[in-house]
């Protein structure tokens, strides 16, 4: 690609100096004149002599070599022979397109021209407002000027590409797919529609741009992003279908509106630096559920957001090498570390407990105060909760400043005697470690049937109250924070469970899982919570615990109390729910069914091959057990099922279908055929897109642990190289290597500290605490009922 980029700038810094990686440089002038100038690659800067302090204008020609392997930065989304070549620059790839000044704050109105092949399409955050010939079947494409903006928010993308479009409030809301697909984009097109115009009603701020597109790209590194204007996804969240299950349908259109709160959220307003990256992400996380709440209420978003968000944050935030909310950031490089489940998931938590605090009117106020003062420039944390404070009245820095500076979070206890109820609080470490902390906590809790709260803001406090039977905290899991019963305490629990309602008894059940991997509780209590989940079924508590089964086998299948609970667990639970869609039934129903049939297909060969007499009609299945279907196939066929599925993995279109073909792929019982799976997801016969699916999936399967290992050990580098060190490399090893590791800690440990400074150590450092407490846990597991 060739470039040319013209910058204005006044007062500038000397030397004057710019962004730039992996681009080659022919020439620079300055105000029409040529300039010295000097690109340090290794630094990655370009120095130009002789700019004035006055407004002047840097012009730049460079060339720009697209690499056929990487799907990040300036990139080839490739699809059967054809490819749409795409950005994607958050938080540091512009530099390696333009130069620029790559970071936050620097917001510049962005003019774009592009020239390229007639008969292609071309995307950008702004409509095109010219087209011309550039002759020699070229075509010149201007876009309008972007108001002022960050760098990592620009995109453009050129390919063949097919719309479709919903205009609402006079904005059109576009959807480009590759040809042939636009249909399957209309489920995301939908609500990404609705979404603007509430939002445009929520925040009291028009949406600031006249078109917003949602380019479904065909290989995709994570999941979507918020590109001002024009957001792009991968398949599987842009393209799905009525058809598609509930779990993923509700997964993409979550990205929608997660990504469309990011217009405003992030893209109007920006952080001015990196250690806020949690704010953009905490905000729209937590605005996505809220807001698909209100448009899609049998949804039950609320549920959804504890097992995808609430539960995942209190795991990670419980290793030692979590880190602050608001994360110390010193380089760009350590941005991409923060991209984790802290930054979205607790952030997320904070600002739902925040809301509770101070009401939603007054919330929604102080946001919408906050968007209008620093539109189309840069913030920081303190100004919003300065914004909720006084929209409030309430002390909101006080308390935002102790959640968001503090790692991890509180272990509450209780107790119940003699007329009173005792809390005490100190922090919660999954080592099993006692370690003190202090946070102010506003605890809801439920004694005998009446609702009362306590602000905890000591290390132990005492409320008077005669407690005879029922005593529940936490109610409705507002509060990030875990509750540690006593024996009696968790025997009056287990008494009322069937009156607990769903959110609640997610908690409960979530916290005994943290107990049980930090070793506070034995497995038996545990156990035994399990089984009242089966007997007391509802939707959320049963997929909740079914990942937790999943996680549990596959790190110690072979524990004789994991063996007793399975056939105690599925059976009433896949009655329950039924095995077959129920007309009417609601969405989480369905979702329930899609968890319980994949995972009791895995450990269950009679229900396997029930499944497996399934597997022929595949298209036409119940999306929700299409998952099962390959599983049981792959499982009672063994080799001779694994041709079919490959070819099945390497021509399907949707991404969707082939996520559950990759389930049976990952599935068998021969290492060697799950070997070969791992190698089909790189080897360029299917979409780059899938290279994950492998390596998650068969790290649940306790059978294709060892092989799983050693294939990392062989293609960590290259996998490394595929995803140009993104943070979606260290996502997928941190949920691999956890599980697969499990028997081989010490070579684990030796093979990853090589690997740390290259990489920078906090994700590694983290895949090994995780990986020494399953580790620890499987012992414990082996013991336990013996
Ligand atoms: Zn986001």
């Amino acid at each position: 690609m060739k470039g040319k980029i013209a910058i204005r700038v006044k007062g500038a810094a000397k030397p004057f100096a710019l962004d730039a990686s992996q681009l080659t440089f022919n020439s620079v002038a300055v105000n029409g004149r040529p300039a010295k100038f000097v690109h340090d690659a290794k630094k990655g800067k370009l120095k130009v002599s002789g700019v004035p302090l006055r407004e002047s204008v840097v012009e730049i020609e460079y060339d720009k070599q697209v690499s056929d392997d990487v799907i990040f930065g300036l990139y080839k989304s490739k699809y059967g022979r054809d490819y749409i070549l795409a950005t994607d620059l958050e938080p540091a790839e512009a530099r390696t397109v333009f130069p620029c000044v790559d970071e936050p704050a620097y917001k510049a109105a962005f003019r774009l021209q592009i020239t390229t092949e007639n008969g292609v399409g071309v995307i950008a955050n702004t409509p095109i407002v010219r087209k011309e010939s550039a002759g020699s079947g070229r075509t010149t494409y201007t876009f309008q000027e972007t108001p002022r903006m960050s760098t990592y928010l620009f995109f453009f993308a050129i390919g063949l590409f097919e719309e479709a479009k919903l205009t609402t409030d006079g904005i059109d809301v576009i959807t480009a797919t590759r040809p042939g697909q636009s249909e399957n984009s209309r489920v995301a097109l939908k609500i990404a529609a609705e979404a603007v115009s509430e939002y445009q009603r929520y925040f009291e701020v028009p949406y600031p741009l006249k078109k917003l597109h949602i380019v479904a790209l065909p290989e995709y590194h994570t999941g979507a992003m918020e590109n001002w204007g024009a957001i792009s996804s991968r398949e599987s969240y842009a393209l799905i279908t009525e058809q598609t299950s509930f779990t993923q349908k509700n997964r993409g259109a979550m990205s929608m509106v997660h990504e469309v709160a990011h217009q405003w959220f992030g893209d109007l307003v920006t952080m001015k630096w990196w250690d806020d990256l949690w704010l953009n992400e905490s905000f729209a996380t937590f605005m996505s559920y809220k807001m698909t709440e209100k448009l899609r209420p049998d949804w039950e978003m609320w549920g959804i957001f504890l097992r995808d968000e609430g539960f995942r944050a209190l795991n990670q935030d419980a290793l030692s090498t979590t880190h602050p909310i608001q994360a110390h950031v010193r380089t760009v490089k350590d941005a991409g570390h923060t991209f984790d489940s802290i930054s979205y998931g607790k952030g997320a938590c904070v600002l739902r407990m925040l809301e509770a605090y101070v009401g939603e009117a007054s919330f929604s106020k102080g946001v919408s105060e906050y968007l209008k003062k620093f539109s189309f420039s840069n913030a920081s944390g303190k100004d919003l909760w300065q914004a909720l404070g006084s929209a409030s009245g309430l002390p909101v820095s006080r308390v935002a400043k102790e959640w968001l500076t503090k790692p991890g979070y509180p272990l509450v206890k209780v107790k119940s005697e003699r007329g009173k109820i005792v809390l005490s609080q100190r922090r919660f470490s999954l080592s099993g470690k006692e370690a003190p902390g202090l946070w102010p906590i506003p605890i809801s809790f439920r004694a005998d049937g009446k609702v009362s709260s306590v602000f905890l803001d000591r290390g132990a406090k005492a409320i008077e109250a005669n407690v005879e039977g029922e005593l529940v905290l936490n109610l409705d899991r507002t509060g990030f924070f875990s509750t540690l019963y006593d024996r009696a305490g968790y025997d009056r629990v287990a008494g009322g469970f069937a009156k607990i309602g769903p959110l609640d008894r997610a908690g409960i059940v979530y916290d005994l899982f943290l107990f049980l991997q930090a070793g506070l509780i034995e497995p038996e209590l545990y156990a035994r919570f399990v089984r009242l989940c089966a007997s007391n079924p509802d939707a959320i508590t049963t997929q909740i615990v079914t990942e937790q089964l999943m996680a549990l086998y596959s790190i110690a299948d072979d524990s004789p109390i994991l063996g007793s609970i399975g056939p105690e667990f599925y059976p009433p639970l896949l009655e329950a729910f039924g095995e077959d869609p129920r007309p009417g039934e609601p969405p989480v129903v369905g979702a329930t069914r899609e968890y319980l049939t994949s995972q009791y297909a895995s450990i269950d060969r009679t229900f396997a091959m029930k499944m497996a007499a399934q597997f022929e009609r595949f298209a036409e299945l119940d999306p929700n057990i299409k998952g099962a279907a390959a599983i049981g196939y792959a499982l009672t066929n063994g080799e001779r099922a694994e041709k079919k599925l490959q070819d099945m993995a390497k021509t399907l279109q949707g991404e969707v279908d082939r996520a559950k073909v990759y389930e049976g792929l990952c599935a068998f019982r021969e290492p060697e055929l799950v070997e070969h799976t791992l190698e089909l997801g790189i080897s360029g016969l299917v979409s780059r897109s899938d290279s994950g699916y492998p390596l998650v999936l068969s790290a649940f399967n306790p059978y294709a642990r060892d092989v799983l290992w050693r294939w990392i050990t062989k293609r960590y580098d290259y996998m490394r190289e595929m995803y140009a060190g993104s943070q979606q490399f260290y996502l997928y090893m941190g949920y691999a290597i956890p599980f697969c590791g499990v028997e081989h800690e010490g070579e684990v440990k030796r093979f990853l500290s090589g690997k740390r400074l290259k990489d920078g150590g906090s994700s590694i450092a983290r895949i090994l605490e995780q990986l020494h407490i399953n580790a620890r846990l499987r012992k414990r597991l082996l013991e336990a009922g013996n």
